[in-house]
């Protein structure tokens, strides 16, 4: 079979299905199998695959076929200007975590020497895309999960970051080190019972504990404040993603530790998904 009739062919199966991007996904998996970009599948369409190939390329199609969501096959996401290593230790980078980055480039101009702490911090996607684009900060990234430590760390390694942060395997409860200038975290927001309502991709396969907020969804988040407020400099920031519905609790909870509440942002959805706040 060609390259050209075994998308197509992987395509319907996946349409039937019912995974939206069938097209599209079926060629980003190809491309993964033949280390090739989706540039050299369109213009190889007639090029024939050899048997090796296509055993590799069925296997992910029925992977996905299920719903494993393709950064996890692909093992790459792309997040603001990078692509970063993703596996099912960590949460898949998502789009409006892209408005924190946003918001923190336009705080902070290029020339300041800042101290970041990034709290849960996963694949490491916002720490390190903060330093990519400042180059005068550095950073520290913890997170509960030993896995995804390991994956931040193959991140900074990629992304040629490895003077310019740490990450250390810790609860937030047990961190003590270092006073920050910028505090920032997506900590794992939604409520326990309503885990299994998520889209099926993401529940069935993404780390329930960097989703699970406990009963109110709050508990992780309430952590992060109570931390943050001991670990921050004064008039540093803590820029906080946040889930829906979420946010008067919240802007309580930072009130009652002495913050200034700096401005709520929207994301696409229109949902409230980030306050910044400034510590008095
Ligand atoms: N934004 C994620 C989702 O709803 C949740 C991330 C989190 O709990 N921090 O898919």
């Amino acid at each position: 079979m060609n390259i050209h009739q075994t998308i197509t062919k992987a395509a319907k199966l996946l349409d039937k299905n019912n995974i939206k991007t069938a097209h599209l996904d079926s060629e980003l998996l190809l491309s993964k199998v033949l280390k090739k970009d989706r540039e050299y599948i369109l213009l190889n369409s007639r090029e024939n695959l050899s048997k090796k190939y296509l055993f590799h390329f069925a296997n992910l199609i029925n992977r996905r076929k299920k719903g494993e969501p393709i950064a996890y096959l692909t093992n790459n996401k792309e997040f603001w200007k990078q692509t970063y290593f993703v596996n099912k230790n960590v949460l898949i980078p998502r789009p409006d975590s892209e408005i924190l980055i946003e918001e923190i480039l336009s705080i902070y101009g290029k020339e300041k020497r800042l101290k970041v702490l990034d709290i849960g911090t996963g694949s490491g996607c916002l720490l390190l895309t903060i330093l990519k684009e400042r180059k005068n900060f550095s950073g520290i990234g913890i997170d509960v999960s030993k896995k995804a430590i390991n994956v931040a760390c193959f991140n900074a390694k990629l992304q040629h970051l490895n003077n310019r942060v740490k990450f250390f395997n810790s609860d937030i409860d047990k961190f003590f080190i270092g006073k920050y200038d910028i505090i920032l975290s997506n900590p794992p927001y939604i409520k326990k019972f309503d885990l299994k309502y998520l889209d099926r991709d993401i529940a069935a396969y993404e780390p329930k504990i960097a989703l699970d907020g406990g009963l109110d969804g709050l508990s992780e988040t309430t952590k992060v404040i109570n931390k943050a407020s001991y670990l921050i400099k004064k008039n540093g920031k803590l820029i906080l993603e946040i889930g829906c519905y979420q946010r008067n609790e919240i802007v309580k909870k930072l009130k009652n530790k002495n913050f200034y509440i700096n401005k709520i942002i929207k994301d696409y959805g229109k949902n409230d998904r980030c306050i910044i706040s400034t510590k008095l």
